[in-house]
């Protein structure tokens, strides 16, 4: 079992302090970092989607007075799923499909009754129909409010949650849970996660040239099964690669302290190299320091949680770097068809 762990070495601590700055981030590109925080165990259930779609298989997150709740918002979730669609080839929307709670307090005309969503069942006076399970030895006696819901969150048990891609219904997604002594983790799901992060990244290739594309997807792929340090280590590279590039630029600036920048930690560093980076880097550098750990320094939890915020560091860097080519390559295409005209009028003379 991986545990979350603290450094408590001089130098690890004192970086510590400044990873307490990640909690006053505002900028929402960063995501939860504490959910980020994978492979450990944690007491926040994240929301549905991230369950789904960002926490790696095998992280467990403890149950605690009234989370049971979480655990039933996740089960019964009924809102859609932006995602990459394997089958389509392109990003789809993804439906529930799997049997919700169903309301009984709206009388029924015909069919069944209208799906009902956790949070309506705040309400105490609302009830549900929990749906029968083949799987299971014993069943709920219908209708229940949310309160009653409780010991049935709570047993162990595995269940899955379906959704299929709404422009074919055949086109699924699905997610296997586990609860087992009040611990809940996703242990498994089809597509892998890796599978549909890894299709969001083939953007980067052109960029990064295959090795370092390979390298990139690795530390995802890595991550999506909650390998922590291996993954942050590919991570790591390729942010460094990332800065020397920059560097290699910055140097050749009237007024560059050399000397200053190689004793720099890498927080420092980004400042350094403020006008080259993304302001986003440079605002929330403190998240950076830890690439200043050494590797025997790296806790498994710590790489896990710092995971989220350097890979969209890289992907904010190689975004402008794609957002500049394509400026350049339109910029030629004009230059040429002007000189086209060009030549037209000086025909005509
Ligand atoms: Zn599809």
């Amino acid at each position: 079992m991986m545990q979350s762990r603290v450094t408590r070495t001089g130098r690890g601590e004192a970086n510590l302090g400044s990873n307490r700055a990640v909690g006053i981030l505002t900028i929402r590109d960063l995501g939860d970092v504490t959910t980020a925080a994978m492979g450990c165990r944690m007491s926040e259930i994240p929301d549905a989607r991230k369950m789904f779609l960002e926490v790696p298989p095998y992280a467990e997150f403890t149950v605690g007075p009234g989370q049971f709740v979480d655990v039933l918002k996740v089960q019964f979730f009924l809102g859609t799923l932006d995602a990459h669609c394997l089958e389509c080839g392109k990003e789809g929307v993804f439906a529930s499909a799997s049997p919700p709670l169903r309301d009984a307090n709206t009388p029924r005309t015909k069919g069944s009754a209208p799906a009902i969503t956790v949070e309506d069942l705040r309400d105490p006076f609302r009830q549900a129909q929990w749906p029968y399970s083949f799987s299971r030895n014993t069943n709920p006696i219908n209708p229940l409010n949310l309160n009653q819901m409780e010991p049935w969150a709570l047993e162990d048990r595995t269940f899955d949650v379906v959704f299929s891609c709404t422009r074919d219904s055949t086109h699924r997604l699905t997610f296997f849970f586990r609860m087992r002594d009040r611990t809940f983790s996703k242990v498994g799901q089809t597509p892998s996660l890796a599978d549909l992060q890894a299709t969001d990244m083939a953007k980067y290739r052109k960029v990064l040239g295959d090795d370092r594309h390979r390298e990139f997807t690795k530390a995802v792929g890595l991550h999506a099964h909650g390998v922590g340090i291996g993954a942050f280590v590919y991570l790591r590279r390729l942010f460094e690669w990332l800065i020397e590039t920059a560097h290699a630029l910055a140097v050749k600036d009237a007024g560059w302290d050399e000397g200053a920048y190689q004793r720099a930690r890498m927080d420092e560093k980004i400042l350094l190299l403020k006008g080259r980076l993304p302001a986003f880097m440079v605002e929330n550098r403190s998240v950076y320091s830890i690439l200043s750990f050494g590797i025997h320094e790296l806790a498994e939890g710590q790489c896990l949680k710092y995971f989220e915020p350097v890979k969209t560091g890289i992907e904010l860097i190689l975004d402008e770097e794609i957002e500049r080519r394509a400026r350049v390559e339109k910029e030629e295409r004009i230059r040429k068809a002007l000189a086209a005209v060009k030549g037209e009028l000086g025909g005509r003379k």
